[in-house]
């Protein structure tokens, strides 16, 4: 099992820069990183770097580090106006662009929230999910670019547990489609282990792995800042269950990727963030994976 960092982890470190997590990752031994979007598009406005500054970085031969998955196209489904749709396709294409240019073959689609202009139920988001996907694909083939359905454990999102977006996924039909399964956004939304025990793990492309403080599900504050390191004091995740049945499925990913988004965190240098996160993870496969 391989290691993987994501920048909610250290998005909001002070002097944060993607080209520096590069090569932190490098430097603590991470093989996989997730790059946020939200820092991308923030950093390459303030002149920090450019796109080119960051394709030339996974160029070049010395570096071991890839990248797992643009991280992420965010509000994909639930478009009223075509012209809303429109703009969702033509940010994919920009996103793509930018995946051929780091040598990135997984794009992470977040689903639409707090939707106020009709009531959807779970079958007519499917359908519109479903339609969405199928167009992306057409896309992201060409590239041999995967598409990895981010479910989200809160209330308001239109697909906030797994078995729905497994039926997404199932109705789409592609291999390139799949599961970004999120430990913290399962237990968010009571998803259910009977679900994710049937499924096929193959479907699931990215493991994100985090901690909880154990607060009810639904609860206003209930959001990702309870998230913790795996096993800190005060997690309530079922860390074996979720190994043991991500391999009893088949799950082929082969990375264990970091996802946290805590303030408390925040308050580390970006160094020694990447380093915890590297220490924790590696554990974390050590204890649960690899034995
Ligand atoms: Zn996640």
């Amino acid at each position: 099992m391989k290691i993987g960092f994501n920048e909610g982890c250290n998005r909001f470190c002070e002097n944060h820069s993607v080209l520096e997590d590069l090569d932190l990752c490098e430097k603590y031994g991470v093989d996989f990183i997730d790059i946020q979007s939200e820092c991308l598009d923030r950093e390459i406005a303030a002149g920090k770097y450019t796109i080119d500054d960051l394709a030339a970085w996974f160029a070049d031969p010395k570096h071991h580090l890839k990248m797992l998955s643009y991280n992420a196209l965010v509000f994909f489904n639930m478009k009223e106006t075509q012209e809303e749709k429109d703009a969702v396709m033509a940010e994919l294409d920009k996103i793509i662009d930018v995946c051929n240019k780091l040598q990135c073959k997984m794009i992470v689609v977040v689903p639409s929230m707090d939707i106020e202009w009709c009531q959807p139920t779970i079958d007519d988001i499917r359908k519109d999910a479903v339609e969405v996907l199928r167009e992306m694909v057409k896309k992201c083939d060409p590239h041999g670019i995967k598409l990895s359905i981010e479910f989200i454990g809160q209330p308001t999102m239109t697909i906030n547990r797994f078995e729905d977006a497994l039926a997404i996924v199932e109705e789409v039909g592609s291999p390139n489609v799949g599961i970004t399964l999120d430990q913290y956004h399962f237990h968010g939304q009571a998803s259910s282990f009977e679900s994710l025990e049937k499924a096929d793990g193959k479907r699931i492309f990215i493991w994100h792995l985090n901690g909880v403080e154990n607060v009810p599900c639904g609860a206003k504050y209930n959001t990702d800042e309870k998230r913790l390191w795996p096993d800190e004091p005060g997690d309530c995740l079922p860390h074996k269950r979720f190994a043991d049945t991500l391999k009893k499925i088949g799950f082929e990913g082969d990375v264990c990727t970091m996802e946290v988004f805590r303030p408390d965190y925040y308050k580390l240098t970006n160094e020694e963030n990447i380093k915890q996160a590297a220490e924790h993870t590696r554990a974390h496969v050590a204890k649960y994976w690899d034995n």
